[in-house]
């Protein structure tokens, strides 16, 4: 019996008591392979020796100061070290604990810009459906997920949605990619004209959606796409890189390989790798100097924001990935593994799609490869493959089926940055298994 509100309250789940490296080891001394680094969280794996050293050592030297007061040493280090690494002229961070909260971070700062700037009209925002950017009543606002919203509907503000840019299930037979992404634009542009663009404050997308389609990079010009309409009509762009941030792509921020450049940037998981719960914000000059001529704050805080040793853990997670090169790592290694799903389930007559980027992928399951028609929404047969995978000792993040009726069930496989061929092949064997025993 439990008395932690889990989110089954029926179920208690698996009780981890250790992990190293890529395994997680749960009470019952089962060890498993955590090949989605929890959600995309985990990039140096389990215990890694540099980072349990700087959280040790910040432990001993400040463990807590309140930001009422104090910042602390470790915590400009690691800002000034996300600022060395980050593009263009990102200029400010500001440290939460969290992806939902970098988002209401993210989102209070671009309403405050246009306060201070004089356009109070500004008070919308524009996101796309099929979308995650966290459970929280801002966030959840902003989220593509009618299910997740519509029990909470009441409480959120209204967001205008466009559709996802998901070139495997939206593009059209006849369709060129580059018809497909200027259709997609055009629906953008509509929606800024049809909500008023001067009452809009900025358009938020995940770079690679994460949770709620699978690695679903973006088509070539996309996000320039939306980077020119943005600035056509004075909108922010808010790229929410919680997932596919830090690293998981091949590039520190997934949208450097679309030669773009968001207003504000949004990290979480992989910025702690797991070690302890951090978030943060990346702004550009413009958006941070508006709030410093004008008013000279930033209406928002947190009582842990910036902590000491969240930002240790942070600082020599960031510091390992690159000391090693791994961003390097996770572009051979990412490749390794698509190939090793492509060998392992390309031709499953089940698996309509591998796709993603770097060391974030996904598997889409059909029920028929030519029509790309998905398995039965009610049938959740991506909680059956994930028990299956459980099962034979596999962590990977199986979600889908929205009720779209259009989005299919799908696997995401995002192993720590440290993964090696062997440890990929086995990944892909046993997921292999997993998806046929799911389907018998
Ligand atoms: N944005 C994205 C893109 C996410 O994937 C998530 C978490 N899955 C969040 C925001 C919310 O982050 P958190 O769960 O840390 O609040």
């Amino acid at each position: 019996m439990t008395h932690i509100i889990h989110r089954s309250l029926r179920h208690t789940p698996l009780v981890a008591a250790r992990s190293q490296g890529i395994h997680i080891i749960d009470a019952h001394h089962k060890k498993y392979i955590d090949a989605s680094g929890g959600a995309a969280v985990s990039c140096l794996g389990h215990a890694h020796p540099d980072v349990l050293a700087a959280m040790h050592a910040q432990i001993d030297q400040l463990a807590y100061a309140h930001t009422g007061f104090f910042t602390s040493e470790v915590t400009e280090a690691l800002a000034d070290h996300l600022i060395e690494h980050a593009p263009g002229d990102l200029s400010d961070v500001y440290f939460v604990s969290g992806g939902s909260e970098a988002v209401e971070a993210a989102l209070k700062l671009a309403r405050q810009y246009f306060l201070e700037i004089g356009q109070p009209e500004r008070t919308v925002f524009v996101s796309r459906r099929q979308s995650y950017h966290g459970n929280t009543l801002g966030a959840l606002a902003v989220g593509g997920n009618e299910w997740r919203r519509q029990p909470f509907a009441p409480l959120l503000m209204d967001v205008p949605r466009v559709s996802p840019c998901f070139e495997y299930r939206d593009r059209l037979a006849h369709e060129t990619q580059d018809a497909y992404t200027h259709r997609l634009l055009t629906e953008i542009e509509e929606t800024f004209i049809a909500t008023g663009p001067e009452r809009i404050i900025a358009f938020c997308a995940e770079t690679v959606v994460g949770a709620t389609t699978g690695a679903v990079p973006p088509t070539p010009g996309y996000l320039q796409g939306v980077r020119r309409l943005c600035d056509k009509y004075g909108i922010l762009y808010i790229a929410d890189e919680v997932m596919c941030g830090m690293g998981r792509t091949g590039t520190l921020y997934a949208f450097e390989q679309d030669e773009t450049l968001p207003d504000i940037v949004i990290i979480a998981k992989g910025l702690g790798g797991g070690y302890q719960p951090i978030g943060a914000l990346l702004a550009r000059a413009h958006v941070v100097d508006a709030l410093r001529r004008k008013s000279g704050m930033f209406q928002h805080g947190h009582t842990y924001l910036g902590h000491p040793i969240a930002s240790a853990a942070a600082l020599a997670v960031q510091r390992v990935i690159q000391r090693d090169r791994l961003l390097e790592q996770v572009r051979a290694r990412g490749e390794y593994l698509r190939k090793a799903l492509v060998a392992a389930l390309g031709d499953h007559p089940h698996v309509g799609d591998i796709r993603g980027r770097g060391l974030f992928m996904a598997v889409e399951l059909v029920q028929d490869r030519a029509t790309r028609t998905p398995f039965d929404h009610n049938k959740k047969l991506h909680a059956v493959i994930k028990q299956q995978a459980i099962d034979n000792g596999l962590l990977v993040y199986p979600m889908g089926g929205t009720i779209d009726g259009k989005s299919g069930d799908h696997v995401l496989v995002a192993p720590p940055f440290i993964v090696s061929e062997a440890e990929i092949d086995q990944i892909a064997q046993l997921l292999r298994q997993s998806i046929n025993q799911s389907l018998r």
